[in-house]
């Protein structure tokens, strides 16, 4: 197979080693005369696999004894709901700043659980940076914000400086850089974006925090994260194969050199992009203020739009796939995930030049 350069949002690009071994695993897990996926979740070897993701994930992010890391499935946005469920009690206020789609649809699913305050929004401008004045509602269950946000390309170069439990969205950038990881009580992440397979969501939980979520008895038990944190995530069958997958690329950025690594190349990819299209604003439009950017997706328009599909179709044919924007915002999305080479970037903006020459 020659692999193309997919620079799609997510599901996207994972380590090439990754997906060999997750497929040998497939057929037969550690010679043991079966598959990962013939393999009970309550069997010695996935209690292994299990601890090892948890412990690896927590080596990454240099958190201790005082986080717990869970594996479960419905995806980020099942994280929407439970987090207020869990979390916004009866008389309490949980703040949100609404940054694009994904924050904004954490909103939507707060509202039905209780009283919310979207402290900060980057609406007026098409969310095309981020809210950098963040004041959190006095005694505030918590507070949510979205790292990193997908469809719009921007990012937080910062960590809000609040009093209230820090709550984040981490779907797109979940371990791409070095971060105070202990400054958050709850992060979670959809892994398909930047750590496996679609089928796995992350959560990553101070006990403490932990403490504080309603019982398992005021709650559809699988809604819990109480519920969910006394079995070590196997209160009922996780999803094994996206699991183990995830536990093969932590070992992978670990080999990379940890997130010290990961986050230089993740600099070095999206710095030679973003000059690029900054010295070349005459054929190209970065759609995303230079202090928001984000390193994972890269948004830009052509300044004549009616060349895009024309653009997405030649460059198709380069093997340079997975460009279009999403269908609420048009225009042309390069997602860079850690995954993603530095040599298909250099080919992305070899094309993007003699896109330029033809067209211009
Ligand atoms: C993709 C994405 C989601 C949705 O993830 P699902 O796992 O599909 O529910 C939520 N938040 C962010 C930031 C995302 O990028």
């Amino acid at each position: 197979m020659k692999r193309v350069y997919n620079f799609s949002a997510g599901p996207a690009t994972l380590p090439e080693e990754v997906l060999k071994k997750a497929s040998e695993a497939i057929l037969e897990y550690d010679n043991l005369g079966f598959s990962l996926i013939e393999m009970s979740h309550r069997s010695k070897p996935y209690d292994k696999i299990n601890e090892e993701a948890e412990a690896d994930m927590k080596k990454i992010m240099g958190l201790g004894d005082d986080y717990q890391v869970l594996f479960m499935g419905g995806g980020a946005s099942l994280q929407f709901s439970m987090v207020p469920m869990n979390f916004l009690k009866e008389g309490m206020t949980a703040d949100y700043i609404n940054t694009g789609v994904w924050a904004g649809k954490a909103v939507i699913e707060a509202k039905k659980e209780g009283n919310i305050n979207v402290i900060a929004s980057s609406e007026d401008r098409k969310f095309c940076y981020i809210p950098k004045d963040i004041k959190c509602t006095e005694g505030a269950a918590f507070l949510h914000y979205t790292t990193n946000n997908t469809i719009y390309g921007t990012e937080y170069q910062f960590i809000p400086d609040v009093k209230v439990p820090l709550v984040a969205d981490m779907s797109s950038d979940m371990l791409s850089r070095k971060m105070d990881f202990s400054k958050y009580s709850l992060i979670y992440a959809g892994a398909q974006k930047n750590l496996g397979p679609a089928g796995a969501t992350i959560i990553v939980i101070k006990k403490s925090f932990l403490e504080t979520a309603k019982d398992e008895k005021e709650l559809p038990v699988m809604l819990s994260y109480k519920a969910h944190a006394a079995k070590k995530s196997i209160y009922n069958t996780p999803p094994v194969f996206p699991i183990f997958t995830v536990g093969l690329v932590l070992k992978w950025i670990l080999a990379q050199g940890g997130l010290e690594e990961i986050e230089k190349a993740n600099i070095k990819k999206s710095d030679y992009l973003y000059k690029y299209l900054d010295e070349n604003t005459d054929f190209y439009s970065p759609t995303v203020d230079k202090d928001s950017r984000s390193r994972m997706n890269v948004t830009f328009r052509i300044v004549n739009h009616d060349l895009e599909p024309k653009f997405i179709e030649e460059a198709k044919e380069k093997g340079l796939v997975g460009m279009k924007g999403h269908r609420s915002t048009g225009g042309l999305r390069t997602s860079i995930y850690n995954a993603f080479p530095y040599e298909g970037v250099v080919k992305l903006v070899e094309f993007m030049e003699e896109f330029k020459k033809n067209n211009k």
